[in-house]
């Protein structure tokens, strides 16, 4: 289940609450819409009730999505839906276990008053305990381990200090006793941190027309001058996209991500050493030495076996679609899944598409790419009702799969 977040409209001071994966802000009071942004995540607090008190500031670890790991010979995944503490220090919950499900969360602005204790773990350390992936929990090595989220955020506690006892400031109760004449704390605290969350007017930045998406949309796009758009630290940013035309009414435009790269650690510099790399049973065609690698993955949540068949699928065929420079008029399913994650799962889909795994799984803790271009490919999908079929290579998804990949 996901968390809920407090917030108030920029513009006309409405109570709006979203849930944890929103970016889009509509306000139904004055059908303002912001577009929600943050350097690398968001930062939530947990309301304390503890007025008049210093409050001191606990980070916790937020991720919900799924972990994949390449063992042995084999791609896994695993549900991974935690709260974790990001420090150590004894007397803290390790887990905020269902604190933030029974209380609004609000976003850190520069007005959310308190001190800051820094988050001092490693975030990668804290994902592969709680997906149980610690290397020699298993006899086979894990050579490869990525996270592919639904959210990943930071949820600050909040504590005080009295008398020597540590309280929780949520339900006002001692947590554990500290020792006299120290500052425990003082050493690790961040005074006034210049947290920033960014409210983005979502106006076209090409034309200024009102940018379209969903409530958990990651790039908006303009119907009127057929633009997409990302959001980054300076404002919205063009992406580069292309649509496949597609047959009939019932018509869904399906987003995917399409990532040029070069190898390193693995010679992948064209599609053709790809597939010799892999051992694809297919003669290499003389084109495809001249042929960039592209992987491409969905850019939509999914459940974690359909996204893993879909990426193999997309980038062994590499497959040369009829585009045009459009955005499809209707039907246009949102793009959930950022780019970044997109560039994450590269490493699992050469895993998943080498027919000889044993030889290459091993490589994977050297191999890197460079990524020389990247941008949405929307492909068009035939609605049946409970299924989507892709129209060109007749490849379905169970719509249910989608749902979940929406609410996990
Ligand atoms: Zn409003
Ligand atoms: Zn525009």
């Amino acid at each position: 289940m996901g968390f809920t977040v407090e917030q108030e409209c920029p513009q006309c001071g409405a109570p709006i609450e979203l849930d944890e994966t929103d970016h889009l802000l509509k306000c139904p009071y004055c059908n303002v819409q912001n577009f929600l942004f943050a350097p690398n995540y968001f930062r939530f607090v947990l309301p304390h009730k503890a007025s008049g008190k210093n409050i001191i500031y606990a980070p916790y670890l937020r991720f919900k999505g799924n972990a994949y790991y390449c063992q042995g010979r084999t791609i896994g995944h695993r549900v991974v839906d935690i709260t974790r503490v990001g420090l150590q220090f004894k007397g803290i919950p390790v887990s905020l276990g269902l604190r933030p499900q029974a209380l609004k969360m609000k976003f850190i602005t520069p007005d959310t008053e308190g001190e800051f204790l820094k988050f001092t773990l490693k975030a990668a350390d804290i994902l592969a305990k709680a997906a149980k992936l610690s290397s020699g929990s298993s006899s086979d090595r894990i050579f490869h381990r990525a996270y592919i989220g639904e959210t990943l955020s930071l949820i600050y506690f909040p504590m005080y200090v009295e008398k020597n006892r540590l309280f929780d400031a949520v339900l006002n109760r001692p947590m554990i006793n500290i020792p006299e004449d120290q500052d425990v704390f003082q050493s690790a605290i961040k005074k006034n941190p210049a947290w920033k969350l960014k409210f983005m007017a979502t106006l076209c930045p090409k034309c200024g027309w009102n940018l379209e998406g969903e409530r958990d949309s990651v790039v908006l796009t303009c119907g009127n001058c057929e633009t997409v758009w990302e959001a980054s630290k300076g404002g919205f940013v063009p992406v580069s996209f292309t649509a496949v035309p597609g047959e009939g009414d019932n018509t869904v435009y399906m987003p995917f991500w399409r990532t040029s790269v070069t190898g390193k650690g693995l010679e992948i510099n064209s599609f053709a050493d790809f597939i010799r790399i892999t051992n694809q049973p297919r003669v290499v065609g003389k084109e495809w030495e001249n042929e960039k690698m592209s992987f491409w993955s969905p850019a939509f949540k999914i459940r974690p076996k359909i996204f893993l068949k879909l990426s193999k699928m997309l980038t062994i065929s590499q497959r040369h679609f009829d585009t045009e420079e459009m955005i499809p008029k209707k039907n246009l399913y949102p793009v959930t899944l950022p780019r970044a994650e997109a560039v994450q799962a590269m490493k699992l889909t050469l895993a998943s598409s080498t027919l000889n795994k044993k030889k290459i799984l091993p490589l994977l803790p050297q191999v890197g790419f460079d990524v020389l271009d990247s941008g949405l490919v929307y492909l068009p999908f035939t609605d049946t009702g409970h299924e989507m079929v892709q129209q060109q290579m007749r490849v379905s998804i169970n719509k249910n799969t989608l749902e979940f990949g929406r609410k996990l």
